[in-house]
């Protein structure tokens, strides 16, 4: 589950670990056994806390694929399959790169780093900053540009570097090492999006740090050695797929992501210790798995199925719902025939006194309240609804393709996203409870078809709630691309208002530029009520500027 919704989650609930004391029935207590051996399994140290696309990932995807063909599911992948594999782009790996003035070689990041559109090069040259001979690299203040730029609210930084560029290539420039002497901040930074097409020569650029040590003369020739390496780091996650079935023609979905944050590498762990440490994951997302594989093995047993189930373990759901979004846009099966999707996200730490159970996605069909209300029993759960299709999780993909969903959480608690989320905090006669009412409520769904979808007033997922105002947006969380992509809007908020869509790509807000998700958070929090700016915007091949006033 991403770290900006937890900050929204503290506002649901906080759960304390305590003793979990039930005394249990003998059905319930194999129950235990089971999902205990699969939760200690699955965050045991030897799988590495399940980072997507590592050794330990494939360790616990062939945990789980035994499981699913020990319970006789039939495989839904890729060609027949387990799996469905899909590309993870992990920005661009610039730590090959060198640089040198006059022997010294200046530090990555600290005093210079390549642009983006840089061609991948090794240049050498002793060019005077001040004078630009052909054939050699050559040395440019930005400064001009941006004084041609002051009252230029649409001034796009990136663009007038690379337009530069050319224009310096053509004039005979071996490569461009750009500098800003003015005290104004450039906003310059290394984009790390995936598939800017390079320019012909290398490009860097000079940070404030580098300029002070190395260009303070600008009459002086320097030796430079350029050597501009930068490789786009990928890697695979896969989607594990088990089908139940039935020859029905309507299908339930039941989800459950199996990944983690293995060492915490992706910046995404709540960790501050210094030394690396396994992230064990084992209430993220061990115990939804372990319900994954119970419900797969429940619902075999069932002799009066008439619905076909899909069981699915997301692969990359903590780098941004990345498998569940692969899988809505490759379905496995007729997704117009899917009647709606089940998805447990940290079903394991149900509080022993609050016994607080979110059920999120209440909204989504207006099938729910009455079974859910029919369904839950109220000595064992305080039920805590939300009524949004969207959350930090993967039925978030689902509803986005018009299919109800149900979402259930325990709560957060101290120790999500560190180390110490480990099997022995796990309330395991909790997560039985949870596992016994959504089979409750699949054997109430049973043969039904597709229940009515309906869009919910959605809480902006990854808006973190510090922000006075709200575009109404619903980031593109697998987007790679430089911008922010529009994945959602939601009803009568500023950027419906404005006519902003679904697949537009906001590249600008005010003179702010939005290049990631993160320089449009940065950007949002410049902004306070009914504050009026601008949003530019691409959409498809054409780029377009709309007023928008927040409230
Ligand atoms: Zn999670």
């Amino acid at each position: 589950m991403p770290r900006s919704f937890f900050l929204l989650l503290l506002f649901f609930s906080i759960s304390i670990p305590n003793a979990h004391s039930q005394k249990l029935r003998k059905a319930d207590r194999q129950m235990v056994e089971e999902i205990q051996t699969d939760i200690q399994y699955l965050s045991n140290d030897k799988l590495e806390g399940r980072r997507a696309g590592t050794p330990g990932e494939k360790l616990a995807s062939d945990y789980i694929i035994s499981s699913f063909q020990k319970t006789g599911l039939k495989p839904q992948g890729d060609q027949g399959g387990w799996l469905q594999s899909f590309e993870i782009y992990d920005g661009k790996d610039i730590s090959q790169c060198h640089f040198s003035i006059n022997g010294s070689e200046l530090v990555l990041d600290k005093e210079y780093f390549p642009l983006s559109f840089s061609s991948n090069e090794k240049v050498t040259g002793s060019p005077a900053i001040a004078l630009q001979e052909s054939g050699s690299p050559w040395f440019f203040d930005i400064k001009e540009i941006m004084e041609s730029a002051q009252n230029n609210p649409h001034f796009d930084m990136e663009k007038a570097l690379r337009a530069e560029t050319r224009v310096l290539a053509g004039r005979g420039a071996s490569a461009v090492i750009f500098f800003n002497s003015s005290k104004t901040d450039d906003g310059v930074e290394f984009n790390p999006a995936e598939g800017i097409l390079p320019e012909k020569i290398p490009v860097l650029y000079v940070t404030r740090a580098g300029r002070k040590k190395y260009l303070k003369d600008i009459s002086q020739s320097l030796d430079v050695k350029i050597d501009v390496h930068m490789e786009e780091k990928k890697r695979w996650g896969h989607n594990i797929i088990g089908y139940l079935d039935k020859g029905s023609p309507y299908t339930v979905v039941i989800g459950a992501h199996y990944d983690h944050l293995g060492y915490g590498e992706d910046g995404n762990s709540l960790y501050l210790g210094h030394e690396k440490m396994i992230h064990h994951g084992a209430d993220d997302n061990a115990s939804g798995t372990a319900a994954l594989m119970e419900l797969a093995r429940m619902l075999n047993k069932s002799r009066s199925l008439k619905s076909n189930y899909l069981f699915i373990a997301f692969s990359a759901e903590e780098s941004g719902l990345l498998g569940s979004k692969y899988f809505t846009q490759h379905p496995t099966v007729d997704l117009t025939k899917v009647s709606y999707m089940l998805n447990m996200d940290m079903v394991g730490r149900l509080n022993d006194s609050s016994h607080v159970l979110i059920i999120g996605g209440y909204g989504t069909s207006p099938e729910w309240s009455g079974l859910i209300s029919s369904t839950v029993n109220k000595k064992i759960f305080t039920l805590k609804l939300d009524s949004s299709g969207t959350g930090p999780s993967d039925h978030t993909s689902f509803y986005l393709k018009n299919i109800p969903v149900l979402f259930f959480f325990t709560g957060i608690h101290p120790d999500y996203h560190k180390p110490t989320d480990e099997a022995a905090k796990i309330n395991y006669p909790g997560e039985v409870q949870v596992i016994h009412l959504i089979y409750s409520i699949t054997e109430k769904m049973d043969g039904m078809n597709k229940p009515l979808f309906t869009k919910t007033k959605d809480e902006q997922f990854g808006e973190a709630p510090a922000f006075n105002v709200t575009l109404g947006i619903m980031p593109d969380y697998s987007f790679s691309g430089s911008g922010v992509r529009i994945d959602a809007i939601s009803e009568g908020r500023p950027a419906e208002k404005a006519g902003l869509q679904t697949g537009d790509v906001i590249i600008r807000l005010g003179r702010y530029q939005v290049s990631s998700l993160q320089s449009y958070m940065e950007a949002l929090s410049k902004f306070n009520r009914e504050d009026k700016t601008t949003v530019e915007f691409s959409r498809g091949t054409e780029i377009k500027t709309v007023d928008v006033q927040f409230n």
